[in-house]
């Protein structure tokens, strides 16, 4: 098999917290133990409630932030150890769109200058004409007019200024586009425009994607692989096919169970319980004290995430694998 463009091993990243100045620290879970892999022209999907790790997952893979264990390779070559050349190299391949995209762009800088600044840092145009030219192109790639050009960000809707982040990532050429939650500030009308677009880009471009979205829907249109969060760690991983008809993890089934609208006219189940805090992960399988289907083992044993019977498809729940 080939390299992966991007992969986590045992990713884990844990924060020590203090409740008051004499308190005894407390340790957050926020990624406990990740393996992914991100192949070429593949989209893979991190779905999972709000609290399920993902955005500090979307930052460790970014290597906006530190892991305080594991690793996140690019081509193979650790992130985090990267330099000079090879860390630039991995900064214009891998770029970011994250939710809120008025706080992505700087208020005072115009759009040629927000959207033409990478090309500046990673001396991609040699004037200002090819500068010009560059943004435009970018503009239009996006589904803005020229006009934009000269307009500050807050004379856009919410969706436009989506729009501009995703122009500002595009800029540099990149290989992997990581997306957490891109659509959830926008207007419901407006995030299938968004969406959209990031699929006509992969299909114009051969990107590949990490979208993050706590929205079945959205991943649902997206992915090719879908991997289900729940405090920090991956419950199951399949493809979107395999996923979408038979979800085997009874979170997964408890999410699409609940997702609005996957068959018009069902309706929804109201999901039981809420996610624990990172800060008291349960014991055992992290998902016990929510699951219907718990048992003798489950509240004891964790379950490692396993292929039941081979195959590609894992899953981490004392039904389907031996303990
Ligand atoms: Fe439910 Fe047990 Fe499976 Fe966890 S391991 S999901 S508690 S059946």
């Amino acid at each position: 098999m080939s390299t992966p463009l991007l992969e986590a091993r045992g990713l884990r990243k844990y924060f020590s917290l203090r409740r008051g100045l004499w308190a005894r620290p407390m340790v957050l879970r926020a990624v406990d133990g990740v393996d992914l892999q991100v192949g070429k022209d593949m989209v893979l999907g991190v779905v999972g409630e709000s609290g399920s790790g993902k955005s500090t997952l979307a930052r460790l893979l970014l290597a906006l932030l530190e892991p305080t264990e594991g690793d996140v390779l690019f081509m193979g070559h650790s992130v985090f150890t990267l330099k000079d050349e090879l860390m630039r190299a991995f900064r214009q391949a891998v770029q970011a769109v994250f939710q809120d995209p008025f706080a992505s762009l700087n208020p005072r800088k115009r759009v040629l200058e927000l959207v033409g600044e990478p090309l500046r840092i990673h001396a991609l145009v040699q004037s200002r004409g090819e500068l010009l030219e560059r943004v435009r192109e970018l503009l239009q790639a996006v589904g803005l007019g020229p006009e934009a050009l000269w307009r500050y960000p807050h004379e856009f809707s919410g969706g436009q200024r989506q729009r501009l982040c995703i122009a500002r990532a595009l800029a540099v050429e990149p290989r992997l586009i990581i997306a957490d939650e891109p659509l959830s500030a926008l207007d419901v009308s407006i995030q299938a425009q968004v969406l959209s677009l990031f699929a006509e880009l992969r299909r114009q471009r051969g990107l590949s994607y990490v979208f993050i979205s706590h929205d079945l829907r959205v991943v649902q249109y997206l992915s090719d692989t879908v991997a289900v969060m729940y405090l920090g760690r991956v419950l199951e991983q399949a493809s979107r096919e395999e996923f979408f008809r038979k979800p085997l993890h009874p979170y997964s089934q408890m999410l699409l169970a609940s997702a609005p609208s996957l068959e018009p006219g069902r309706r929804r189940a109201v999901p039981k319980g809420d996610v624990p805090s990172p800060l008291e992960v349960p014991t055992g399988c992290p998902f016990h004290p929510r699951c219907p289907r718990r048992f003798s083992p489950c509240d004891q044993v964790l379950p490692k995430l396993q292929a039941p019977g081979g195959g590609g498809r894992l899953v981490a729940c004392h039904l389907y694998n031996p303990y």
